[in-house]
This record gives structure tokens, C-alpha cells and sequence, in this order.
């Protein structure tokens, strides 16, 4: 039996050493680790299936009073979050304070969408403006609740089928960006966002961004330029307070665009590229995978982005979305993404389907972005408790944890992204600072900037260990 033993605790060094080859656990985070595995056993057991078969506000609340573990969370450093789309990072609570009766808000009623109009001549038909009518209804507070059921997924919206879904939540992204957009709203429309994700403990993002969607009163568009000197305004705004925060933009074209249409738009991120090299990062093309065409329709036009950095004279990377799909037979992306040189892979959950690719993504270090309550609410993962981020971490895939569209699930930030896929998928502290870590090391942050942020975020570590012990329920 001594020899087993011996045989056993060799075997477990050897995968805790491959797991977490760069970084190391001090006996204070040892400790807190121990004590987190305890209470996540003791929460997890108090779950009822549906709990795990569906997010839901209902249970959010609940969570937000009684959960120790949510309590922890929101206190966690959380690095860089990687996997944001800016349009669908709504803060509600703000949009119903500040946009939702502005003046220029009109609301459609039969479509449930918002849009921006100058004035009410320029209203297009049947859009009413909405501080208008709310002053005619005799029940103010019912009506904000029927607004607010229009800026994100309802529960009910969620029991619609795997396709009608997206349409749903496109559909909602749209409305709600005709609003934010405006170039009156639109800076601190971004200044909020950035600064919900600062409070939730993240000190870098590199998000997806469109280009030439910001308007001016008359419904023109600003230009590139004007739009990325906005941005890098709100961005300076946004670090006088929080000097430690970065910013950088992945520019997201469109899948449905046909191939020259690709071709200029990826022609207009290089030329921002070049304006603004330090606040733009990367490339990817979006847009529900199963729905619209396979990456290998669009490569024609992808293959072009070498020849035009070249003629441009400045290099940006792909940073495509991939494997976010239930179609293992029709859908290739994740084999044309790698092809393509893709430094990370915006979410990849069905590699577990594509096992046979998990081992070069793992020796070439391309992280996956994960988003843990996007993959469930868009009906990729029916049961968080199967969802394969455990998988890839034990297997040494890097993987990195993110919200993608919050403001669209009801939420901001991404503690709620951490909360529910540690305590779906049983990960614990160290594979939560593991994935904290990732999002640094896969970042594009330059290498000085990663060893800076790393040091801060290690000391950050031991002081939420601390209080995490000191605050143990200990009943
Ligand atoms: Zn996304």
C-alpha cells in the first residue's frame, strides 16, 4: 500500500505541475483554495437541477443575498476580460435613468424596439416618443417595467427555440444600439460600461467593436477617425480615475457582408489600425455561425489581409470567433480559424467535438475565450454543470473567463460569468486564478505591461485570500 500511495501522489505532482506550469500558490492561497473547495461543495449541494438547467433573475437575486461564494467572487481580481461585444454591454439601471426618456428616444410598440429621432416629424411611423407616452399612462411604474423587458432576454424569450433565440437577441441589440450610438450618448454609454467592469475588479479589455455606427443628430455618420478620437477620449476620461486601466478594440465585421464588402471593411480596420495603433488590437468577423456563412465561404476575402498589411504598412491579427456551434458536421470554423492564424478563439465550446485539435491549440498556447452564461442563455450548453471549460483546463488548453453581451443577459461586469461556471463545473480557486492569469498572458498587452499587471494581481490575490479566511462561515 506504501508504494501505491507513493505511485499515486507522483502521478498527482505531475498533473498539478503541467496544470499550472507558470504560476505558483502560496500557503495563504493553499489554505483559502481548501476552504473555497469546502463551501462550493456545501452550496453546490443545496442546487436544484433547474438551478444549473437555467440561469435565471429569480435565482440571481437569491444568490446575490445568500451565496458566500457570489459574495467572494465580486471581491475576486479579474484580470482582462477578452470577450466582450461594446454593443451589447448595456448597463439597464443607467439606460432606464438616462436614455430611456431622453428627448430623442422613440419606442415602437408592435416591434418592441427603440430608435433615435431629431424630432417627431423626422419619426418614422408608428415609433412614439417614449417620455410622452409614459407622462399618458396611469401606471408609471408598470410601464418602466414593460421598457425594461425590451433591453434584455427574458426568461420567457429563453424557452423559444435554438433558432428563434438569436433572432431575438439580435433583434434586441440592434434596438438598443440605435439609441447608444448617437454621438450625444455614446461616450458615456462606453464610460459607464468600462467603469461597471473596473468595479467588478478588471483592469484590462479588449473588446469587439464595430466601426462607422456612431451618428450625428441628422442620422450621418461620423467618420473612423472621429469615431476612434471618441473612444480614446472616453478611454482618457476613464484612466484619470483608474490609471491602471487599458483599453484596446478587436474591429468586428459582419458575416452576412459579401466578400467585397469584407475586403473594404477590413481595409478601414487596417487604416485605423495605422491612426490608432496602441487602441486597436485585433479582427474577427461575427454573427450567429450556424446561421450565416462558414468561415471557409469568407476566406477568400480573409486571405487578402496579408497583401493589404503589407500595401498598409501595419499588421493586425485575426481574433475570430469559432466553435460556438451544435453542428459538429456542417460547421469546420475551428479547423479554417487555426488556419488562419487566429492568436485566440472566441469561445470554442464544441472542441470538445473537434478533440483532434485540442493538442496543437494546446502546444501553440491559443487561449480560449470563454463565456460561460452566453453559451447557456443562447442554448449552447443546456446544463452548466456540462459545460467543457473543466476539460480544456485539465487538459492544459489555456482558457480565459468572459461575459460577452451582459447587458443583453440582464447583468454587468463578468463575476456573474465566474460564479456560475465555478460553481457549475466545480472550479475552484486556483483554476479561477489560472484562468485570471490566461487572460493577462493571451492578452495583447505588451510584455512589460503583462509582467506589471501580474505583479499587482498577485498581490491582489493574497489580500482576497486573506479576507476570504478571516470571512469563512465557519458554521
Ligand atoms: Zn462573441
Amino acid at each position: 500500500m506504501e508504494d501505491y500511495l507513493k505511485k499515486r501522489e507522483e502521478l498527482e505532482r505531475e498533473i498539478i505541475a503541467a496544470k499550472y506550469n507558470k504560476i505558483t500558490f502560496s500557503p495563504i492561497e493553499e489554505e483559502a483554495n481548501k476552504l473555497y473547495r469546502q463551501v462550493l461543495i456545501k452550496e453546490r449541494a443545496t442546487k436544484e437541477d433547474s438551478f444549473f438547467q437555467g440561469y435565471t433573475l429569480k435565482q440571481r437575486e437569491q444568490f446575490e443575498k445568500e451565496s458566500f461564494i457570489f459574495k467572494s467572487i465580486l471581491k475576486l481580481p479579474k484580470g482582462a476580460v477578452l470577450h466582450i461585444h461594446i454593443d451589447s454591454c448595456m448597463d439597464i439601471d443607467w439606460f432606464m435613468e438616462e436614455l430611456a426618456y431622453h428627448e430623442n428616444t422613440y419606442f415602437n410598440q408592435e416591434t418592441s424596439t427603440f430608435k433615435y429621432f431629431q424630432s417627431a416629424e423626422k419619426a418614422q411611423i408608428r415609433f412614439k416618443n417614449l417620455g410622452l407616452e409614459k407622462e399618458k399612462s396611469s401606471n408609471k411604474t408598470q410601464f418602466d417595467a414593460e421598457i425594461r423587458k425590451c433591453l434584455f432576454i427574458q426568461e420567457e424569450e429563453r424557452l423559444d427555440s435554438k433558432e428563434n433565440i438569436w433572432n431575438i437577441f439580435e433583434k434586441k441589440i440592434t434596438s438598443v444600439a440605435s439609441i447608444t450610438y448617437f454621438k450625444g450618448h455614446f461616450p458615456r454609454f462606453l464610460k459607464r460600461c468600462l467603469e461597471n467592469f473596473i468595479k467588478d475588479g478588471v483592469i484590462h479589455i479588449e473588446a469587439r467593436a464595430d466601426l462607422g455606427l456612431i451618428f450625428n443628430e441628422d442620422g450621418s455618420f461620423l467618420s473612423i477617425n472621429e469615431e476612434m478620437e471618441m473612444i480614446s477620449n472616453v478611454l482618457k476620461e476613464v484612466q484619470a480615475d483608474n490609471p491602471y486601466f487599458t483599453l484596446q478594440l478587436i474591429i468586428q465585421g459582419l458575416k452576412m457582408w459579401d466578400l467585397n464588402q469584407i475586403e473594404q471593411f477590413m481595409r478601414d480596420a487596417l487604416t485605423a489600425k495605422k491612426n490608432y495603433p496602441d487602441l486597436i488590437c485585433g479582427f474577427d468577423m461575427v454573427q450567429e455561425e450556424d446561421a450565416f456563412k462558414n468561415i471557409l465561404e469568407i476566406v477568400p476575402a480573409l486571405i487578402k489581409m496579408k497583401e493589404m498589411q503589407a500595401e498598409i504598412g501595419v499588421e493586425l491579427p485575426f481574433v475570430l470567433h469559432g466553435g460556438e456551434s451544435l453542428h459538429t458536421l456542417t460547421n469546420t470554423n475551428l479547423l479554417d480559424i487555426l488556419i488562419l492564424g487566429t492568436k485566440r478563439i472566441g469561445h470554442g465550446i464544441n472542441l470538445a467535438q473537434h478533440s483532434y485539435l485540442l493538442e496543437k491549440i494546446k502546444n501553440e498556447e491559443i487561449c480560449l475565450e470563454i463565456c460561460p452564461v452566453s453559451n447557456q442563455i443562447l442554448k449552447y450548453i443546456d446544463d452548466i454543470r456540462l459545460h467543457p471549460i473543466k476539460t480544456f483546463i485539465n487538459y492544459g488548453v489555456k482558457v480565459s473567463i468572459n461575459s460577452d453581451d451582459p447587458g443583453l443577459f440582464g447583468y454587468n461586469g463578468v463575476s456573474m460569468d465566474f460564479f456560475f461556471v465555478s460553481i457549475g463545473t466545480q472550479l475552484d480557486y486556483k483554476d479561477l486564478k489560472l484562468c485570471v492569469y490566461n487572460s493577462i498572458q493571451y492578452s495583447f498587452l505588451s510584455v512589460q505591461q503583462k509582467r506589471i499587471a501580474w505583479q499587482e494581481l498577485e498581490k491582489k490575490f493574497q489580500i482576497w485570500c486573506k479576507w476570504f479566511i478571516e470571512s469563512f462561515p465557519c458554521s
